[in-house]
Parts: C-alpha cells; structure tokens; sequence
C-alpha cells in the first residue's frame, strides 16, 4: 500500500498568505484534511504533518515525511501575488522536472482545470526547504490565489471537487507507474552512498553521524581500514544518490559518491 504524507502549508504563528481576514493556513489544513479522506477511502495510507493549528517550520515538515517513510509528499498551499486580483490559477511546484513527482504534478494541474481552475503549469523551486529536504517525490499545490476573489469562489464553491481532483491526481499517478515500488531496471546489486566524512576516531564520527541525523538524513557509519566512514543513503539510483549530494553539498558537508 502506498504511503502519502500530506502537508497543511504553514500553521500556527505562520498564516500564510492573508487577505481581507482569510488565512491561508485555514484553508490548507481543510483542503489538506479532504485530500487525505478521499485517499484513505481508496486504500491509501495517509500520514498528516499537522491535523490541527501549529507551527512547524518547512524544515519540520519534510522530516516528518521522512520518518514516517512516504512513498510521496504533497504540500498544500495558496498563492499570493503582489496586488489582489492580479492573477488566478493553479500551479504545482516540484524540486526538478522529472520522475513520478513531474507525473504527479501535471496529473493534479489537469484535475485542476477540470474544476475550472486556469492551469499555469508545473513550476520547478528546488530552493524550498519542503521539496529540497524530503526525501521521497515531493509536490507542492498552490491551490490558486489566496488574494483572487475568482479563485476564492471557485475554491469555496467546488471545495468538495478540489478535494476530490488533488486526489484523483495523486491516485492516478499510483496507478499509473506502479507507485514507487517498482524503479527502473538497475542493478540490484549496486547501492550508491554518499560520504561525508571519514575519522580515525570513531567520537568524531559520531557526532557527525548524531547532527545529520537531526536534519533528516538516513546516515550509517561503516568501519574499514582504520576508518570510521560517516555515510548517507544507500541509493539504488545513482541519480537519487547524486541529489542526495547536492544537497548535502549545499549544507555545508564535503561529499564524494562510493558504492
Ligand atoms: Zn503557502
């Protein structure tokens, strides 16, 4: 059975985008909460980071997807532009163009415009900590404009038909490359890791390990030739591997990939 994580975008002391009294962190969590029923009553197992008003940071979320071992995450936003009623629509983020979280972007933007959302386009954001930090196919909904009044009454109006797109979007794209379970041919026998660290003493090595497993990652030390290697992963895919190092890269850590 696959495993969706869905996040309520914002929360708590984070509204969100705001206009004329609306927050954004109002909707996303009831949005967030019919998405997941509607999964859950077609045999998806469901996991929520938040199903009340809290805060968590970006950061926050994406581990909470981590831990709990989804096969993908969807986050829930609204748009905001500069001045009310600039724009209408919906978009759909992903960390790059491509994989199943492409698929799964275009599939939910269809569904979209079905509901009579204007539909513009799969955007790529590497730079969010929500898509760039979780480690599983990751898409964030910008449910249209929070600051539209066209996009409001659509959102209020066909609320139910929203709900039930996002989640036809994510169903189809389960159905249709076999969720995540089966990759493309690799050789089973090779795992990619990406090294951060190599210590002669095993203390050093430990507090690395300790401190990037605090910021998400699936880090293990091996012991060879007198070394204590700190190491992250493994990955079946050279390509997860080498995103794995851009990103570990990008926080600091000096990184070579080792199978
Ligand atoms: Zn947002």
């Amino acid at each position: 059975m696959a495993r969706i994580a869905i996040d309520a975008g914002h929360g708590g002391t984070d509204p969100g985008a705001v206009y004329n009294g609306r927050l954004e962190k109002d909707d996303t969590l009831k949005l967030a909460l019919a998405v997941g029923e509607i999964l859950q009553q077609n045999g998806v197992d469901v996991v929520y980071t938040r199903t009340e008003d809290i805060y968590q940071t970006p950061f926050q979320k994406a581990v909470a997807a981590n831990q709990a071992d989804a096969d993908f995450l969807v986050s829930i936003h609204r748009n905001s532009s500069p001045t009310p009623n600039q724009y209408t629509g919906v978009e759909t983020l992903v960390y790059d163009k491509s994989g199943e979280k492409l698929e799964m972007a275009e599939n939910i933007n269809s569904q979209m415009e079905k509901v009579g959302f204007r539909n513009i386009g799969v955007k790529e954001r590497p730079g969010l900590v929500v898509l760039r930090r979780s480690k599983m196919p990751a898409v964030l909904v910008e449910a249209g404009f929070l600051n539209s009044e066209e996009d409001n009454r659509l959102f209020d109006e066909e609320f139910d038909k929203i709900a039930q797109g996002i989640a036809q979007g994510i169903l189809d794209t389960l159905q249709g490359s076999g969720a995540a379970q089966t990759p493309p041919a690799e050789d089973p026998s090779i795992y990619y890791r990406v090294q951060t660290g190599a210590y002669r003493n095993l203390d050093n090595a430990l507090r690395e390990r300790d401190q990037l497993e605090s910021e998400g990652y699936p880090v293990f030390i091996i012991e060879k030739d007198g070394y204590y290697l700190v190491q992250v992963g493994a990955f079946r895919n050279l390509g997860n591997a080498t995103r794995m190092e851009g990103i570990l890269r990008s926080s600091g850590y000096q990184t070579y990939i080792t199978t």
